[in-house]
């Protein structure tokens, strides 16, 4: 299904209408012609709230101000427009003008035709790197968030002055030219998030371009290895694509008890982490992870990016099908460029990726969704997840990077190793690193120009239908997928059994996952815990009479035999209610990579080539 619908596209002010030079100059002429300026001040950090006076040149009348109702990079509609309070216009000689809300996102100023001044206030009280921020210790701009903007004027210059309180100043990948951040256009502008706050930034170097890192919030880290590190992920990236695309670039980290992600930029990145976590191994390479997740979209959705959002539609949602590639294929080399840059043993990598295979297998959904569908619908599904998404629905993230890994050990299998997925990134960077965008089919067009038409029938399977994956391909690099029984609720997969054949037995099970510590989550369809009536929000009290909370049912339950009948208590709604379970098997959804029995010397060689560590080190699985 090819799915477009972007008004802006078909509108005339639309960019790609017209022919191809006659836009590049009237491109060029839009940003030598008068730029649009704001000044963004904060002077009570404490009320959260921005000031804004943007400037607007002569142009329409009225003129149309408007908020984007998303963030490019993150598929929901987040209406950035209800934190904007207080909107006054004025004349050049500060003479107010008629301003007037045509619908939740749209102003319209009597402007006459003149210039316009816009006062506004934006309340930014919102830590994520979607949102902006603003407090006691730091201001965080995310442009779509902050910035009105006018379609007519949207392909000229915008400039940017911060009034900083004393002691602060803007980080940001723009140029400067005084004391304005200088955007060739809105869209730039809304690509660079600003940090403003007091701290010194770290500074590395990658192929020959400098690079800065601002934390906020707290670090408990050696910050000589955090640049080192990333430094030499970065240089694992730009040695994939034969340099970096940029003149400089930005590490905004933010360290917070909670939460994580990532957005990428096109010079910038603004990552979230939890700061207690990085203290561990494990929480260590999740960061870089991130951190490489975010800069490998620097080429892949930054620069070879979906034609259907070209240019972005800020007014609603813009569809493709395509995210199964930009996430999914940045997924995969996330962890491989934490590997190839040598803070990874392959024995790890191996681990990580029977992890996510195991995430993929556990979910129902994967026989309900197709990675196309779940690309499409992103909008809906990923970013408005809900107790039925489990049953109903694939994520592109874990679905996407499963295919990812299949399709280069197929491209490595089908073309005797002389070709790889790195090939069809190098290819796409090559064929449409302009911008232009991708086509619906594009990405499957490269693959099976590297890898052979035969990789049509790979592609059907994967993104189209929702058979389980063919992982075959795993052989090609002397290993195969196997699968055992979770054996506790920490459990992620990755690994070999720990418990001998003999201390194993059959599990009981209910089928359901909590939420919160005796909340009911979601509940596994044809489940025992469906069958028997149980509901996400139910609370969870007794077991057979005795009191548990959530973890306690399902270890009790495990404890259980197969077939027994247990009687949970639970309130819904303040109703206490008891319901009996006949518990079922506990599945084998722990998937794990092993090596082969017997390998041969090619399957060694493929796979010391494919993580570029020899067979010997490889994982056994464990
Ligand atoms: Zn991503």
């Amino acid at each position: 299904m090819k799915e477009q619908v972007n008004p802006a596209e078909s509108s005339g002010a639309s960019e790609r209408s017209g022919q191809k030079m006659g836009e590049a100059r009237q491109r060029s002429k839009a940003r030598l012609a008068e730029p649009v300026r704001y000044r963004v001040s904060m002077p009570e950090p404490h009320s959260h709230l921005f000031d804004v006076e943007a400037s607007y040149p002569a142009s329409d009348s009225p003129l149309t101000l408007a908020m984007p109702v998303w963030t490019p990079g993150s598929y929901l509609v987040r209406e950035f427009s209800r934190n904007v309070q207080q909107a006054a216009a004025f004349d050049e000689r500060a003479r107010p003008l008629p301003i007037a809300r045509l619908d939740k996102r749209t102003f319209s100023i009597e402007s006459g035709g003149r210039a316009v001044r816009l006062r506004y206030r934006v309340y930014a009280n919102e830590l994520t790197v979607r949102t902006s921020h603003l407090d006691g210790s730091h201001g965080y701009l995310n442009g779509a968030s902050i910035f009105l903007y006018s379609e007519a004027l949207r392909g000229r210059q915008h400039r940017v002055a911060i009034d900083a309180p004393p002691g602060w100043r803007p980080f940001c990948a723009l140029d400067r030219d005084g004391d304005e951040l200088v955007a060739a256009d809105y869209d730039e502008l809304v690509d660079s998030p600003v940090e403003v706050s007091p701290q010194q930034p770290l500074e590395l170097s990658v192929a020959g371009v400098p690079h800065q890192v601002v934390l906020w919030g707290e670090a408990l880290l050696d910050a000589s290895k955090l640049t080192s590190d990333l430094e030499k992920i970065c240089e694992a990236a730009a040695q994939l694509f034969g340099g970096v695309p940029m003149k400089r670039y930005l590490f905004l980290i933010y360290l917070v008890d909670k939460g994580r992600g990532g957005l990428e930029h096109k010079a910038s990145t603004s990552l979230v982490f939890p700061r207690f976590q990085l203290a561990t191994p494990k929480g260590w390479e999740d960061f870089l992870t991130l951190a490489a997740h975010e800069y490998f979209h620097l080429w892949n959705v930054k620069r070879i990016k979906p034609r259907s959002l070209v240019p972005f539609n800020y007014a609603a949602e813009n569809y493709t099908g395509l995210l199964w590639a930009f996430e999914g294929i940045t997924s995969y080399y996330d962890n491989l460029l934490v590997r190839r840059a040598g803070l990874m043993p392959a024995g790890r990598y191996l681990v990580r990726l029977g992890e996510v295979v195991t995430s993929l297998q556990a979910t129902p959904g994967r026989k309900m969704q197709t990675l196309l569908e779940a690309s499409q619908m992103a909008w809906i599904k990923h970013y408005r997840p809900d107790e039925n998404s489990p049953n109903s629905c694939i994520s592109y993230y874990v679905k996407g990077e499963v295919v990812a890994a299949l399709l280069d050990l197929e491209i490595r299998r089908a073309t005797h190793e002389r070709r790889s997925l790195d090939d069809v990134m190098r290819l796409l960077w090559a064929r449409y690193g302009d911008e232009r965008g991708v086509g619906e089919d594009g990405v499957e067009e490269v693959a099976c120009e590297v890898g052979g038409p035969d990789l049509s029938a790979f592609f059907d399977r994967s993104l189209k239908s929702t058979e389980e994956l063919d992982y075959s391909p795993l052989q090609h690099v002397g290993l195969e997928l196997k699968f055992r029984v979770k054996e506790s609720a920490a459990d992620r997969g990755g690994t070999a059994a720990r418990l001998k054949p003999a201390e194993m037995k059959p599990k009981g099970w209910l089928g359901a996952t909590l939420k919160g510590s005796s909340t009911i989550g979601s509940v596994v369809a044809g489940s025992p815990a469906m069958e028997a009536g149980i509901y996400a929000e139910d609370e969870i009290v007794a077991l057979d009479g005795f009191k548990v909370d959530g973890a306690t049912l399902f270890s009790r339950c495990e404890e259980r035999q197969p077939g027994e009948v247990v009687r949970v208590s639970l309130f819904r709604q303040d109703r206490l209610l008891e319901l009996a379970v006949r518990l079922g098997n506990k599945p084998a959804d722990a998937a794990y990579l092993a090596r082969v029995e017997h390998p041969t010397d090619a399957q060694k060689a493929a796979y010391s080539a494919w993580l570029s560590a020899p067979w010997e080190e490889a994982a056994s699985g464990s």
